[in-house]
Order: structure tokens, then sequence, then C-alpha cells
């Protein structure tokens, strides 16, 4: 069992309340072998959302407390971000997953992208909250790029 951002099978959980539907993702939901989460949901926000990006820092700096998750209209949502993360790895936990695969560049979900906190549409290296505790806790976290291999 792995653990798959919601998004990428169809969920219309992002902050504007579409998804990032990945058919090859859509087919492993249909085959039982991955659950559904969307941290951000799970950490209590809404959908549709203020988008937000990590400022100064990644996914890591924000659970040393380095970093903060700002929306785009300032609001600081670094709670919501981590409770969503450790919702979900309680869920993975619960089900014994052996990994994750989840969505590529967001600030919680992003592996090897996030936002660059300028809302600029700018993207740099670096893992999102979520992932960052996945990973840390001993998880493979993969993308909707590379799971395939
Ligand atoms: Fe998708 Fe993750 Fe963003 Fe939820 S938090 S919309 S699962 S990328």
């Amino acid at each position: 069992m792995f653990i798959v951002s919601a998004c990428l099978a169809g969920v219309k959980c992002k902050y504007n309340a579409e998804d990032n539907l990945h058919p090859q993702i859509r087919e492993l939901l249909k085959q039982e072998r991955v659950q559904l989460v969307c941290p951000e949901q799970l950490g209590g926000l809404s959908t549709p959302r203020c988008p937000a990006e990590i400022a100064g820092g990644s996914g890591e700096d924000v659970w040393s407390g380095k970093a903060q998750v700002l929306t785009r209209e300032g609001t600081d949502v670094t709670g919501n971000f981590i409770r969503g993360g450790e919702e979900t790895l309680r869920i993975a936990r619960l089900l014994g997953a052996k990994g994750a695969i989840l969505k590529e560049g967001s600030p919680s979900c992003g592996s090897s992208l996030i936002y660059d906190g300028t809302f600029q549409g700018v993207k740099k290296p670096g893992q999102g909250v979520t992932a960052a505790l996945l990973r840390k806790e001993g998880l493979k976290v993969y993308s909707e790029n590379d799971f395939a291999e």
C-alpha cells in the first residue's frame, strides 16, 4: 500500500478546487493499491483556499521552526501544514504503508521541488512539509514523475 496525493487521482482538492489527474495513478486507485490523502485538507484548510508557499526555506526548515508557510495574502498557515503532515504520517503508519507518491512542486507534497515563496511561479530544489516528514520517518517518497521507476 502506498499513500498518494489525492489530487493525482482526480480529487478536486487543490487550492483552486481543481485536480492534478495522472491516469496511471488513477489506475493504481482502481486496483486498490493506494490510499488517498490531501495533507492540506487534513490540516484543516478549506477548498478552495488561498495558495500558500514556504517562505525562507523548505519543508525541513518548517519542521525545525526556521521557516513558515504563508498564503499569498500573508496569513501564516504553518500550523495547518504541520497538522496535515502529522495526520498523513498517522494514516501511513495505520496502514503500514511502504511509501508515498506525492504531487511534485507542492508546499506540502513536493518531493524534490517547491515554489520559492515569491508567488511568481518559480520553483527551487526542496521538499514540501509532508514529504519532508515522511522521509524523515523512513518512508520512501516518490513524485508522479518518478514513481514508475
Ligand atoms: Fe494535492 Fe498535496 Fe496539494 Fe492536497 S496538499 S492538493 S494532495 S498537492
